[in-house]
Protein backbone atom coordinates (compact mmCIF):
# COMPACT_ATOMS: atom_id res chain seq x y z
CA UNK A 1 0.00 0.00 0.00
CA UNK A 2 1.05 3.21 -0.47
CA UNK A 3 2.28 5.47 2.70
CA UNK A 4 0.98 8.54 2.64
CA UNK A 5 3.71 11.60 2.40
CA UNK A 6 5.03 12.93 5.19
CA UNK A 7 4.12 16.84 5.94
CA UNK A 8 7.52 17.78 4.18
CA UNK A 9 6.60 16.80 1.25
CA UNK A 10 2.99 17.00 0.66
CA UNK A 11 2.91 19.96 -1.56
CA UNK A 12 6.63 19.09 -3.14
CA UNK A 13 6.27 18.66 -6.80
CA UNK A 14 9.17 19.10 -8.38
CA UNK A 15 11.96 18.03 -6.23
CA UNK A 16 14.53 14.72 -7.18
CA UNK A 17 14.54 13.92 -3.94
CA UNK A 18 11.97 12.02 -2.12
CA UNK A 19 10.86 10.12 1.12
CA UNK A 20 13.43 7.52 1.50
CA UNK A 21 12.19 3.98 1.77
CA UNK A 22 11.65 2.81 5.43
CA UNK A 23 14.55 0.13 5.04
CA UNK A 24 16.71 3.46 4.27
CA UNK A 25 15.92 5.56 6.95
CA UNK A 26 16.69 2.66 9.28
CA UNK A 27 20.16 1.86 7.89
CA UNK A 28 21.64 5.43 7.35
CA UNK A 29 20.70 5.88 11.22
CA UNK A 30 22.96 2.92 11.87
CA UNK A 31 25.43 4.25 9.81
CA UNK A 32 25.54 7.81 10.78
CA UNK A 33 28.93 7.76 12.61
CA UNK A 34 30.95 5.66 9.86
CA UNK A 35 33.38 7.00 7.40
CA UNK A 36 33.38 5.04 4.13
CA UNK A 37 35.79 6.82 3.01
CA UNK A 38 38.44 5.19 5.09
CA UNK A 39 37.25 1.48 4.18
CA UNK A 40 39.92 -0.36 6.32
CA UNK A 41 38.71 0.86 10.03
CA UNK A 42 34.78 0.84 8.98
CA UNK A 43 34.41 -2.17 6.92
CA UNK A 44 31.18 -3.09 7.65
CA UNK A 45 30.06 0.14 5.80
CA UNK A 46 32.56 -0.08 2.71
CA UNK A 47 31.22 -4.11 2.79
CA UNK A 48 27.63 -2.42 2.00
CA UNK A 49 29.56 0.29 -0.41
CA UNK A 50 30.77 -3.04 -2.56
CA UNK A 51 26.98 -3.90 -2.81
CA UNK A 52 25.68 -1.06 -3.70
CA UNK A 53 28.12 -0.83 -6.58
CA UNK A 54 27.28 -4.34 -7.82
CA UNK A 55 23.66 -3.39 -7.61
CA UNK A 56 24.27 -0.42 -9.53
CA UNK A 57 26.03 -2.37 -11.93
CA UNK A 58 22.84 -4.98 -12.49
CA UNK A 59 20.36 -2.06 -12.81
CA UNK A 60 22.83 -0.38 -15.32
CA UNK A 61 23.69 -3.54 -17.23
CA UNK A 62 27.44 -3.60 -16.34
CA UNK A 63 28.38 -6.91 -15.02
CA UNK A 64 32.16 -5.59 -13.17
CA UNK A 65 31.15 -2.29 -12.16
CA UNK A 66 34.15 0.25 -10.70
CA UNK A 67 32.74 2.84 -8.92
CA UNK A 68 31.81 4.11 -5.69
CA UNK A 69 28.50 5.61 -3.80
CA UNK A 70 29.04 9.90 -4.08
CA UNK A 71 27.51 12.48 -2.46
CA UNK A 72 25.06 13.04 -5.40
CA UNK A 73 24.82 13.40 -9.08
CA UNK A 74 27.12 16.37 -9.39
CA UNK A 75 29.98 14.55 -7.79
CA UNK A 76 29.35 11.88 -10.00
CA UNK A 77 29.84 14.49 -12.93
CA UNK A 78 32.60 16.21 -11.62
CA UNK A 79 34.40 12.68 -11.43
CA UNK A 80 33.34 11.35 -14.42
CA UNK A 81 34.87 14.31 -16.47
CA UNK A 82 37.86 14.23 -13.70
CA UNK A 83 38.18 10.73 -15.27
CA UNK A 84 38.47 11.18 -18.51
CA UNK A 85 40.81 14.56 -18.71
CA UNK A 86 43.01 12.68 -16.36
CA UNK A 87 43.41 9.66 -18.64
CA UNK A 88 43.79 11.32 -21.94
CA UNK A 89 45.83 14.31 -20.58
CA UNK A 90 45.41 16.09 -23.97
CA UNK A 91 46.97 20.46 -23.78
CA UNK A 92 43.82 22.07 -23.59
CA UNK A 93 40.85 19.64 -23.01
CA UNK A 94 37.05 20.17 -23.56
CA UNK A 95 33.85 18.36 -22.84
CA UNK A 96 31.21 17.94 -25.13
CA UNK A 97 27.50 18.00 -23.28
CA UNK A 98 23.82 19.22 -24.53
CA UNK A 99 22.09 22.26 -23.53
CA UNK A 100 19.96 19.91 -21.74
CA UNK A 101 22.95 18.75 -19.23
CA UNK A 102 22.44 19.37 -15.61
CA UNK A 103 24.51 22.09 -14.18
CA UNK A 104 26.75 20.59 -12.40
CA UNK A 105 28.79 20.11 -15.74
CA UNK A 106 29.34 24.04 -15.45
CA UNK A 107 30.90 23.33 -12.03
CA UNK A 108 32.77 20.40 -13.20
CA UNK A 109 34.57 22.66 -16.08
CA UNK A 110 35.25 25.27 -14.06
CA UNK A 111 36.93 23.74 -11.05
CA UNK A 112 38.99 21.17 -13.79
CA UNK A 113 40.01 23.96 -16.04
CA UNK A 114 38.08 21.97 -18.79
CA UNK A 115 36.50 23.57 -21.72
CA UNK A 116 32.89 22.81 -21.90
CA UNK A 117 30.99 23.29 -25.12
CA UNK A 118 27.07 22.87 -25.12
CA UNK A 119 25.24 22.11 -28.08
CA UNK A 120 21.56 22.58 -28.96
CA UNK A 121 19.30 19.80 -28.25
CA UNK A 122 16.43 18.71 -30.83
CA UNK A 123 12.93 20.13 -30.96
CA UNK A 124 11.76 16.89 -28.51
CA UNK A 125 14.85 18.58 -26.22
CA UNK A 126 17.29 15.96 -27.33
CA UNK A 127 20.90 15.96 -27.58
CA UNK A 128 21.32 16.75 -31.47
CA UNK A 129 23.88 14.20 -32.66
CA UNK A 130 25.18 16.28 -35.50
CA UNK A 131 25.56 19.10 -33.19
CA UNK A 132 27.71 16.92 -30.73
CA UNK A 133 29.87 15.63 -34.21
CA UNK A 134 30.43 18.84 -35.06
CA UNK A 135 31.29 20.16 -31.52
CA UNK A 136 34.40 17.66 -31.05
CA UNK A 137 37.78 17.70 -32.00
CA UNK A 138 41.09 16.24 -30.67
CA UNK A 139 40.92 17.92 -27.54
CA UNK A 140 37.73 16.51 -26.82
CA UNK A 141 38.32 14.41 -23.71
CA UNK A 142 34.24 13.45 -23.17
CA UNK A 143 31.21 13.13 -24.99
CA UNK A 144 27.82 13.43 -22.10
CA UNK A 145 24.35 12.23 -22.82
CA UNK A 146 21.72 12.09 -20.82
CA UNK A 147 19.13 9.48 -19.41
CA UNK A 148 16.38 11.12 -17.92
CA UNK A 149 17.16 14.85 -18.45
CA UNK A 150 16.06 17.34 -15.68
CA UNK A 151 13.94 19.48 -17.51
CA UNK A 152 12.08 17.55 -19.59
CA UNK A 153 12.57 13.86 -18.72
CA UNK A 154 14.61 12.95 -22.01
CA UNK A 155 16.36 10.53 -22.97
CA UNK A 156 19.12 11.09 -25.92
CA UNK A 157 20.82 9.15 -28.44
CA UNK A 158 23.14 7.49 -26.48
CA UNK A 159 24.66 4.39 -28.87
CA UNK A 160 24.84 7.35 -31.47
CA UNK A 161 27.22 9.86 -29.02
CA UNK A 162 28.88 6.95 -27.98
CA UNK A 163 30.39 6.38 -31.61
CA UNK A 164 30.38 10.37 -31.74
CA UNK A 165 32.63 10.24 -28.65
CA UNK A 166 34.79 7.25 -30.01
CA UNK A 167 35.27 8.30 -33.40
CA UNK A 168 36.71 11.71 -31.73
CA UNK A 169 38.87 9.54 -29.37
CA UNK A 170 36.90 10.75 -26.13
CA UNK A 171 35.03 8.84 -23.52
CA UNK A 172 31.01 8.45 -23.43
CA UNK A 173 29.06 9.37 -19.96
CA UNK A 174 25.88 8.80 -19.41
CA UNK A 175 23.87 10.77 -16.77
CA UNK A 176 21.45 8.65 -15.57
CA UNK A 177 21.30 10.93 -12.26
CA UNK A 178 17.26 10.48 -11.82
CA UNK A 179 16.33 8.56 -14.82
CA UNK A 180 18.89 4.94 -14.03
CA UNK A 181 16.17 3.31 -11.80
CA UNK A 182 13.01 3.79 -14.46
CA UNK A 183 15.08 3.18 -17.44
CA UNK A 184 15.56 -0.54 -16.46
CA UNK A 185 11.68 -0.91 -17.24
CA UNK A 186 11.53 0.75 -20.60
CA UNK A 187 12.64 0.48 -24.01
CA UNK A 188 15.34 3.08 -24.16
CA UNK A 189 18.78 2.47 -25.17
CA UNK A 190 21.01 4.05 -22.13
CA UNK A 191 22.83 1.21 -20.28
CA UNK A 192 26.26 0.13 -20.51
CA UNK A 193 24.62 -3.43 -22.63
CA UNK A 194 23.04 -0.99 -25.34
CA UNK A 195 26.60 1.02 -26.19
CA UNK A 196 29.70 1.28 -25.20
CA UNK A 197 29.26 3.71 -22.50
CA UNK A 198 32.56 4.35 -20.24
CA UNK A 199 30.94 5.77 -16.86
CA UNK A 200 28.03 6.90 -15.83
CA UNK A 201 25.77 8.60 -12.91
CA UNK A 202 22.90 6.92 -11.36
CA UNK A 203 21.81 8.12 -8.17
CA UNK A 204 19.86 5.90 -5.12
CA UNK A 205 19.07 9.40 -3.17
CA UNK A 206 16.91 10.14 -6.25
CA UNK A 207 14.16 7.83 -7.78
CA UNK A 208 16.38 4.69 -5.67
CA UNK A 209 14.68 5.74 -2.49
CA UNK A 210 18.14 6.21 -0.83
CA UNK A 211 18.45 8.97 1.84
CA UNK A 212 20.50 11.98 0.98
CA UNK A 213 23.83 11.55 0.31
CA UNK A 214 23.45 9.38 -2.16
CA UNK A 215 24.90 9.02 -5.18
CA UNK A 216 26.71 6.97 -8.05
CA UNK A 217 29.59 7.14 -10.02
CA UNK A 218 30.42 3.67 -12.61
CA UNK A 219 32.59 3.29 -14.69
CA UNK A 220 33.79 0.12 -17.27
CA UNK A 221 37.38 -0.03 -17.44
CA UNK A 222 38.85 0.17 -13.66
CA UNK A 223 41.33 2.58 -15.30
CA UNK A 224 38.32 5.04 -15.09
CA UNK A 225 38.50 5.25 -11.25
CA UNK A 226 42.10 4.53 -11.34
CA UNK A 227 42.83 7.66 -12.95
CA UNK A 228 40.95 9.47 -9.77
CA UNK A 229 42.92 7.67 -7.18
CA UNK A 230 45.36 9.74 -5.21
CA UNK A 231 47.51 8.07 -1.95
CA UNK A 232 46.42 8.81 1.53
CA UNK A 233 49.34 8.61 3.91
CA UNK A 234 47.43 8.98 7.31
CA UNK A 235 45.08 6.28 6.68
CA UNK A 236 44.56 2.59 6.95
CA UNK A 237 43.85 2.19 3.01
CA UNK A 238 46.43 3.78 1.07
CA UNK A 239 44.57 5.48 -1.81
CA UNK A 240 41.34 7.14 -2.07
CA UNK A 241 39.23 7.83 -5.71
CA UNK A 242 36.73 9.64 -4.26
CA UNK A 243 36.20 13.65 -4.59
CA UNK A 244 34.99 13.88 -0.52
CA UNK A 245 37.57 12.75 1.92
CA UNK A 246 35.18 11.77 4.78
CA UNK A 247 31.80 10.93 3.45
CA UNK A 248 28.17 10.11 5.10
CA UNK A 249 27.96 6.10 5.56
CA UNK A 250 24.04 7.21 6.31
CA UNK A 251 24.07 7.09 2.24
CA UNK A 252 26.20 4.28 1.31
CA UNK A 253 24.00 1.97 3.63
CA UNK A 254 21.01 3.91 2.49
CA UNK A 255 21.91 3.04 -0.59
CA UNK A 256 22.49 -0.52 -0.18
CA UNK A 257 19.56 -1.24 1.84
CA UNK A 258 16.89 0.92 -0.67
CA UNK A 259 18.12 -1.77 -3.41
CA UNK A 260 17.87 -4.62 -1.70
CA UNK A 261 14.36 -3.90 -0.88
CA UNK A 262 13.56 -2.77 -4.00
CA UNK A 263 15.74 -3.92 -6.71
CA UNK A 264 14.13 -5.24 -9.26
CA UNK A 265 10.36 -5.81 -8.57
CA UNK A 266 9.86 -2.96 -5.96
CA UNK A 267 11.43 -0.09 -8.54
CA UNK A 268 9.35 -1.79 -11.81
CA UNK A 269 6.06 -1.27 -9.50
CA UNK A 270 7.16 2.13 -8.69
CA UNK A 271 7.78 3.02 -12.30
CA UNK A 272 4.16 1.72 -13.77
CA UNK A 273 3.06 3.53 -11.24
CA UNK A 274 4.28 7.05 -11.44
CA UNK A 275 4.29 6.70 -15.31
CA UNK A 276 0.33 6.09 -15.43
CA UNK A 277 0.31 9.19 -12.88
CA UNK A 278 2.54 11.37 -15.62
CA UNK A 279 0.12 10.38 -18.51
CA UNK A 280 -2.79 11.14 -16.55
CA UNK A 281 -1.58 14.19 -14.89
CA UNK A 282 -0.50 15.69 -18.12
CA UNK A 283 -4.20 14.78 -19.76
CA UNK A 284 -5.59 16.54 -16.93
CA UNK A 285 -3.54 19.57 -17.10
CA UNK A 286 -4.99 19.62 -21.07
CA UNK A 287 -8.10 19.10 -20.42
CA UNK A 288 -8.00 22.38 -18.17
CA UNK A 289 -6.31 24.39 -21.12
CA UNK A 290 -2.44 23.76 -20.81
CA UNK A 291 -0.50 22.91 -23.28
CA UNK A 292 2.13 19.72 -22.14
CA UNK A 293 5.33 18.13 -23.84
CA UNK A 294 5.04 14.57 -24.58
CA UNK A 295 5.44 12.72 -21.60
CA UNK A 296 8.47 9.99 -21.42
CA UNK A 297 10.13 9.34 -18.58
CA UNK A 298 7.56 10.17 -15.65
CA UNK A 299 8.01 14.15 -15.54
CA UNK A 300 4.98 16.64 -16.91
CA UNK A 301 6.32 19.98 -18.18
CA UNK A 302 3.25 21.99 -18.96
CA UNK A 303 2.96 25.96 -20.47
CA UNK A 304 2.31 28.36 -17.53
CA UNK A 305 1.67 31.85 -17.14
CA UNK A 306 3.71 34.19 -14.82
CA UNK A 307 1.13 35.10 -12.38
CA UNK A 308 -0.68 31.18 -12.39
CA UNK A 309 2.46 30.03 -11.25
CA UNK A 310 3.75 32.75 -8.62
CA UNK A 311 0.32 32.47 -7.05
CA UNK A 312 0.38 28.50 -6.84
CA UNK A 313 3.92 29.08 -5.31
CA UNK A 314 1.49 31.39 -2.89
CA UNK A 315 -0.64 28.45 -2.06
CA UNK A 316 2.23 26.47 -0.79
CA UNK A 317 3.10 24.29 -3.64
CA UNK A 318 7.33 23.66 -4.62
CA UNK A 319 7.17 23.83 -8.13
CA UNK A 320 9.53 25.00 -10.72
CA UNK A 321 9.88 26.12 -14.43
CA UNK A 322 12.24 25.05 -17.01
CA UNK A 323 14.85 27.61 -18.64
CA UNK A 324 12.04 28.38 -21.12
CA UNK A 325 9.51 29.03 -18.74
CA UNK A 326 7.31 25.72 -18.67
CA UNK A 327 5.93 24.12 -15.29
CA UNK A 328 8.07 21.61 -14.46
CA UNK A 329 6.40 18.81 -12.36
CA UNK A 330 8.48 15.27 -11.40
CA UNK A 331 6.10 12.20 -10.17
CA UNK A 332 8.89 11.01 -7.35
CA UNK A 333 7.59 8.21 -5.06
CA UNK A 334 5.81 10.61 -2.64
CA UNK A 335 3.53 11.88 -5.31
CA UNK A 336 0.35 10.42 -5.60
CA UNK A 337 -2.98 11.07 -7.36
CA UNK A 338 -4.10 12.38 -4.50
CA UNK A 339 -1.80 15.02 -4.39
CA UNK A 340 -2.12 15.86 -8.23
CA UNK A 341 -5.87 15.71 -7.51
CA UNK A 342 -5.33 18.88 -5.03
CA UNK A 343 -3.04 20.81 -6.83
CA UNK A 344 -5.58 20.33 -9.99
CA UNK A 345 -7.89 21.93 -7.66
CA UNK A 346 -6.14 25.14 -7.08
CA UNK A 347 -5.27 25.52 -10.63
CA UNK A 348 -8.90 26.03 -11.35
CA UNK A 349 -9.62 28.09 -8.28
CA UNK A 350 -6.60 30.46 -9.14
CA UNK A 351 -8.49 30.36 -12.99
CA UNK A 352 -11.26 31.12 -11.39
CA UNK A 353 -10.35 33.93 -9.07
N1 LIG B 1 22.25 15.08 -13.18
C1 LIG B 1 20.92 15.18 -13.37
C2 LIG B 1 20.32 14.66 -14.65
C3 LIG B 1 20.12 15.78 -12.40
O1 LIG B 1 18.80 15.90 -12.62
C4 LIG B 1 20.73 16.25 -11.20
C5 LIG B 1 19.92 16.89 -10.16
O2 LIG B 1 18.74 17.00 -10.24
C6 LIG B 1 22.12 16.12 -11.06
C7 LIG B 1 22.85 15.53 -12.07
C8 LIG B 1 22.81 16.63 -9.82
O3 LIG B 1 22.54 15.80 -8.74
P1 LIG B 1 22.76 16.27 -7.23
O4 LIG B 1 21.80 17.38 -6.99
O5 LIG B 1 22.45 15.01 -6.47
O6 LIG B 1 24.17 16.68 -7.09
Amino acid sequence: MQRAAPQEFSRVLSSMCTEPHPAARDAAERFLATNPGDPETYQEVARLERRAVETLGEIADLSDPHGYVTSGGTEANVQAVRSARNRLRVEDPNVVVPESAHFSFTKAADVLGVELRRVPTDDDHRADVDAADAAVDDDTVLVVGVAGSTEFGRVDPIPELAAVAHDAGAFLHVDAAWGGFYLPFTDHEWSFAHAPVDSMTIDPHKSGRAAVPAGGVLFRERAGLDALAVDTPYLESTSQATLTGTRSGAGVAAAAAAMDALWPDGYRREYERVAELATWFAAELRERGFETADVDLPLVAASISEPVFERLREEGWRISRTESGELRVVCMPHVTREMLTAFLADVEAVHAA
